[in-house]
């Protein structure tokens, strides 16, 4: 196994692109060979050097996946990610082990996703945890809503998409959080995961706090 140490702590390993695409307008999917475990739900560190400090990514890929998927969106004038989307096949960067707390489970629960945070989530139901879950995803505009070809179908009604900026058959316009507030009856003693920005993370919780949800069943990711 090639690892460096090259922070206290941190180790990390060169791996090699299989693909790195853009799957929506500075949105891209990149994918490398998995040859470790992890939990569906987990994030690695990723780096284009070893002395790098890594920004962290969640895993998009089922535990079982040959490949591992990495769902990125370019932060203009950011350290890495302008940089990520200049790599090709065969080209290489560096990951950390996987690792986080931040996992899935096989009880009924509502998914609640922003942007790229529908990557956890994509992990968890391509590990086998979908069929008991609601997913719910904003975006702002109709071409952001990755992965949709393979949960449409799957996730059918349960399976809620919420364009902000633009309208579409079958979506809901408006944000999450509008959509959040519209609903009735949310159940108190299922877990209500989130993953997205801060600021979307924190007005879905507080939006679920005052419906009732035991603060215990709220369990949040923050994308920062
Ligand atoms: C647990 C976790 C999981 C995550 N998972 C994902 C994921 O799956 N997908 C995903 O896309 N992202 C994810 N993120 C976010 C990701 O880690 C990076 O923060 C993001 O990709 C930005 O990286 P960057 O190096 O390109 O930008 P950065 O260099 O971190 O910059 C981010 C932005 O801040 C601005 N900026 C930087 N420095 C300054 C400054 N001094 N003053 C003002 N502005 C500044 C930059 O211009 C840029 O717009 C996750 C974050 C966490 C914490």
């Amino acid at each position: 196994m090639n690892t460096v140490e090259s922070k206290p702590n941190v180790k990390f390993k060169l791996v090699s692109i299989l693909s790195n695409a853009e799957i929506s307008p500075n949105v891209f999917l990149l994918s490398f060979k998995r040859d470790f475990t992890f939990r569906a739900g987990q994030v690695l560190g990723v780096a284009l050097l070893p002395t790098d400090d890594a920004r962290l990514y969640s895993i998009a890929s089922g535990g079982n996946d040959e490949n591992i998927d990495i769902l990125y969106n370019i932060k203009p004038g950011g350290k890495l990610t302008p940089n990520l989307a200049t790599l090709k096949a065969g080209d290489a960067f560096w990951i950390t082990v996987p690792f986080g707390s931040y996992a899935g489970s096989d009880e009924p629960a509502y998914w609640i996703a922003a942007g790229t945070g529908i990557a956890p989530f994509v992990s968890m139901y391509r590990s086998g945890m979908g069929d008991n879950k609601i997913l719910i995803h904003g975006s702002r505009t109709l071409d952001a809503f990755y992965f949709s070809e393979s949960l449409l179908p799957d996730f059918g009604s349960r399976y809620v998409r919420c364009c902000s900026q633009q309208e579409g058959e079958g979506i809901y316009h408006g944000r999450v959080t509008q959509y959040l507030e519209e609903l009735e009856d949310l159940p108190e003693d299922q877990k209500y995961y989130l993953c997205g920005g801060a600021e979307m993370v924190v007005e879905c919780r507080d939006i679920l706090l005052s419906k009732g949800i035991p603060f215990s069943n709220v369990v949040a990711e923050i994308y920062f």
